[in-house]
């Protein structure tokens, strides 16, 4: 999925300004997965922004509202009839939320409450991990089902580096390396010899180097 955190209020009410109604929209998809962005979150921001508002002497008034995705038009079209009631809206939803949502109303403000920052998914209760970069062309079945482009902090794809040590990443001994843990594992399947093949460098047109990508199905377009 896609994760998330929120911005610190200080920001958020930088962007509000002067506004003196707002929509607070949450959306129901990956952010209310991982706890930032869902009916709660929305709920605890306006609560926040109120008091914050009416600390200043300014009050804001602050509706909430979440939407089962904000990455799909049918679900950005449900808040036609009342966005125009609103000075701006605040979004909750990953990057691709306020970005929907600003094309599809251009006469209206669109404020990002959230950092989208990793495709990752929970390790244990309210921790997140990075897993994916989006590469847009999958390799790890040659690295034991792991992701050296998005968890070598340099992308490695021949081994590692030498910064590794006692399975840590020389960035940080927070940090596993990945190398350690694709070696291992390659030694658990019985294949460690396939890490002897070499892997010529990357074709990153497929990734984001590649500029904005697009994913059409034929099948599905009507
Ligand atoms: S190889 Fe690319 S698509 Fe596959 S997990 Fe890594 S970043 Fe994601
Ligand atoms: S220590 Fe490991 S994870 Fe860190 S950069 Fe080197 S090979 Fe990559």
């Amino acid at each position: 999925m896609i994760v998330a955190d929120r911005k610190p209020l200080k920001e958020i009410l930088e962007m509000v300004g002067d506004s003196k109604k707002v929509l607070i929209l949450g959306c129901k998809g990956c952010v209310t997965v991982c706890n930032v962005g869902g009916n709660k979150e929305v709920g605890i921001l306006a609560s926040t922004l109120k008091i914050a508002r009416a600390k200043e002497g300014r009050p804001l008034e602050v509706e909430e509202k979440a939407l089962e995705r904000q990455c799909d038009p049918e679900y950005v079209d449900q808040i036609k009839d009342i966005v125009e009631d609103y000075d701006a809206v605040i979004s909750m939803a990953c990057g691709v939320g306020p970005q929907f949502l600003s094309e599809r109303y251009p006469g209206k403000r669109f404020f990002p409450a959230v950092n989208t920052t990793f495709f990752g998914g929970a390790v244990q209760h309210g921790i997140w991990e990075e897993r994916c970069a989006g590469c847009g062309a999958c390799g790890i079945h040659h690295f034991g089902g792991l992701c050296p482009i998005a968890r070598c902090s340099k992308s490695l794809l021949n081994g590692p580096c030498g910064g590794s040590a006692d399975g840590k990443c020389e960035i940080s001994k927070d940090v596993v390396c990945i190398w350690d843990l694709i070696v291992k594992k390659k030694m658990e399947e019985g294949h460690l010899d396939e890490l002897m093949i070499f892997r010529p460098p990357k074709v990153w047109t497929t990734a984001r180097d590649g500029g904005p990508r697009k994913s059409v199905r034929e099948e599905l377009v009507q």
